[in-house]
């Protein structure tokens, strides 16, 4: 990298040197990997991530996400976390969710990045995924909301692999290669305001649902999950930078917790105007018991 593509991209060094916490002891192998996470990570029952199976997803209209002020643009930073690369976006004022579904409004608190995706579906697995965190603004703050039940509703982007880079991520993608030798807190200043709308598919209104839990330690089980059923891309080039990122146990090949029990919670598969009854029943179904049975009653009589 030249001087000046450094000069183009401003950084911002908050603080320098590594600086390891106690969160900074898990990883995603080894001694300190997913098997071996703390407390409820291990023993918990309403863990994430989840294979989503397609087929057994209830289908039904919980109703559409509603965003607010995604679609403004935002001075950005970014943060090589050591367990991934975190975005912050700076509004003076909240960046919400809301919908149906939702009982309560979400403020947007930073996005991150998995590589390869947390969420397979039907087994599969794409090769990375965003979450967009939220908490529910009845809370002090993010931390206080993910002690309580309901209290965090993340969106999950999966991205398919295609041949072209996504431009839409390049300036993520840039910030992520500045700090992807920098563990710990210092972050490089996102070239262009990015906005949030950008990184939701097309149709964020038909999403998977399901109760589980942060895919971090200490995994506490306070997450309403909105994992979208259409993809973004990402180019084989751009995951390259993110296979790069260093953590202070090497090199942060991938970052993703491999997938949880179900247990006996149910996703839901929300769809634009799906009746539950009906999804359940279909009403052709009811009339084709319902003519079976008059058929064998008129039988036994005549
Ligand atoms: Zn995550």
């Amino acid at each position: 990298m030249g001087l000046g593509h450094l000069l183009m991209v401003t950084l911002t060094l908050l603080c320098t040197g590594l600086q390891t916490s106690e969160a900074s002891d898990w990883g995603y192998w080894g001694k300190n990997g997913p098997e071996n996470w703390p407390g409820i990570c291990t023993t918990g029952k309403k863990q994430s991530p989840i294979d989503i199976v397609t087929d057994d997803a209830i289908r039904i209209d919980l109703g559409a996400l509603k965003t607010y002020r995604y679609d403004f643009a935002f001075p950005s930073t970014l943060i090589n976390t050591g367990h991934s690369v975190q975005i912050q976006l700076h509004s003076s004022v909240p960046i919400h969710l809301s919908g149906r579904v939702l009982s309560s409004v979400y403020i947007l608190e930073q996005m991150h990045f998995h590589w390869g995706a947390e969420h397979t579906v039907d087994g599969l697995r794409d090769p990375l995924e965003l979450h967009l965190v939220h908490y529910d603004k009845k809370y002090a703050n993010f931390s206080v909301a993910a002690q309580h039940e309901g209290g965090v509703a993340v969106v999950g982007v999966l991205f398919e692999l295609s041949l072209d880079d996504n431009p839409d991520l390049a300036p993520i993608v840039e910030a992520t290669r500045l700090v992807s030798h920098w563990v710990g807190h210092s972050m490089a200043r996102i070239r262009t305001k990015l906005i949030p709308l950008l990184f939701l598919p097309k149709d964020h209104t038909t999403y998977y649902h399901y109760e589980g839990s942060l895919t971090t330690p200490e995994c506490q089980e306070s997450v309403l999950w909105f994992v979208m059923t259409e993809k973004l891309k990402v180019s084989e080039a751009q995951m390259n930078v993110f296979r790069h990122v260093e953590s202070s146990n090497g090199t942060l090949k991938f970052n993703y917790r491999p997938v949880q029990n179900l247990g006996n919670r149910k996703v839901y598969h929300r769809l634009e105007g799906y009746n539950s009854a009906s999804s359940r029943i279909p009403r052709n179904m009811v009339y084709i018991v319902l003519s079976n049975l008059l058929a064998r009653l008129l039988h036994k009589n005549f």
